[in-house]
């Protein structure tokens, strides 16, 4: 009997999209994948369905087509100062972040690499690393506020370190980096000739803190490959559009990788994509202003309904311990959730390793109308740890 390859076997299927088909199946608000349920902004929409129109239907440039690379180009340098990125030389178009993280892995690291990663961290890099061939190691990021130790970060790194991801903001804590913890991060990589991996996708997704590429860090961006979408800033996951920022070294290799696993992105959404990017600042203001409003009003029903939380810095998550709720597992209680009372959220487990240690934790994501909030919100109160008792659950 055929069987799969050992890779394939060895990790699981998403637990995030998972809970999306469990939440359409019992008619459950759904936030457990983070997508938004509200509208993109219409002139995207609109320059989309022009560039369908003009017939922009054929392969673009497989690295990408040459209006979008110039666009992000320009967008960097307008965002931050010095961050000189060459479209020729330095820019890999892709199919969302997701292909872009996957390609710049097998692009940079061989067959028993090492690449740390922070748990709890969004779960791709771990099958990620294990296709490229690599070995993930962890670095845990502690409650309450998720900051890494420094000797255990130092410690982590050995001869065999060719890697580390660096995601911030970061899913699914919401914690934003600071300048210092960056640098510290630089100096390891600089010191044991390292690549980072950023995934910077909620860059502009931010209550507090700055968004500090790594980039721009000195001595890095020879060495950092950064990797960001469409998708959460302009709110079009599905359009799958990514890109990839890395010396022409780098490049070269990520390209190729690229070329042969996707040829490229949709052609006519990266023409979208330049005029998504060319948004005034106001834009990215909103942006950040809605999802704040977003933030607080699920922050205040999960607290009201007894889960233990903080209001995130960045990014669209809410991580919540369950502990005062039920002594049930993370796995067990959000199977119950999403039947009743029909609320969909991710079991902690799924962004640890050492799953255990997110045996007592759900995410919720907020990338929703606030009437959906408001839902959610409704429902949740349903979720007293009395009627937990009630059906058995403690
Ligand atoms: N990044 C989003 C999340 O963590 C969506 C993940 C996905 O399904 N690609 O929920």
């Amino acid at each position: 009997m055929p069987r799969i390859s050992r890779k394939a076997e060895s990790f699981g299927e998403s637990v995030i999209r998972e809970m999306t088909r469990l939440a359409m199946r019992h008619d459950a608000i759904n936030l457990a994948q983070g997508f938004p349920d509200f509208e993109a902004p219409a002139e995207i929409k609109a320059a989309a369905c022009a560039a369908i129109e003009a017939d922009i239907n054929q392969y673009a440039i497989t690295w990408g087509a040459k209006p979008f690379r110039d666009a992000i180009s320009a967008k960097t340098a307008h965002w931050y100062p010095g961050w000189e990125v060459d479209p020729e030389t330095q820019l890999t178009v892709t199919c969302g972040a997701t292909e872009g993280m996957i390609a710049s892995m097998l692009a940079v690291l061989d067959p028993g690499d090492e690449l740390i990663v922070f748990e709890p961290f969004y779960e791709n890099y771990g099958p990620d690393a294990i296709l490229a061939g690599a070995v993930p190691r962890y670095v845990t990021l502690h409650e309450p506020d998720w900051r890494f130790d420094p000797d255990e970060l130092r410690a982590t790194f050995s001869p065999r370190t060719r890697g580390i991801v660096v995601n911030s903001p970061h899913n699914p804590t919401g914690r934003v980096f600071t300048r210092e913890e960056l640098e510290l991060v630089a100096e390891l990589c600089i010191e044991h000739d390292v690549v980072c991996f950023t995934d910077e996708i909620y860059e502009h997704i931010r209550y507090a803190g700055e968004h500090v590429p790594m980039a721009t860090i000195p001595g890095m961006a020879e060495r950092t490959i950064a990797v960001n979408a469409l998708s959460k800033t302009y709110s079009v996951t599905g359009w799958r559009v990514g890109w990839v920022i890395a010396s022409p070294t780098l490049t070269s290799g990520i390209r190729k990788v690229h070329d042969f696993l996707t040829v490229g992105a949709a052609a006519p959404l990266q023409q979208a994509g330049a005029v998504a990017l060319a948004m005034p600042d106001a834009y990215y203001d909103d942006l950040a202003a809605g999802y704040r409003e977003r933030r607080d009003v699920l922050v205040g029903a999960l607290t009201r309904a007894g889960f233990r939380t903080t209001a995130p810095d960045g990014a669209y998550y809410v991580m919540t311990d369950i502990s005062d709720l039920t002594e049930d597992d993370d796995v067990t209680f959000a199977r119950r959730l999403v039947e009743v009372p029909g609320i969909a959220a991710v079991p902690g487990s799924s962004f640890y390793s050492r799953r255990e240690l997110g045996r007592t934790k759900l995410r919720f994501a907020f990338p929703k109308r606030l009437a959906t909030l408001a839902g959610a919100a409704e429902r949740l109160m349903a979720v007293d740890p009395a009627q937990a008792r009630a059906s058995g659950v403690r």
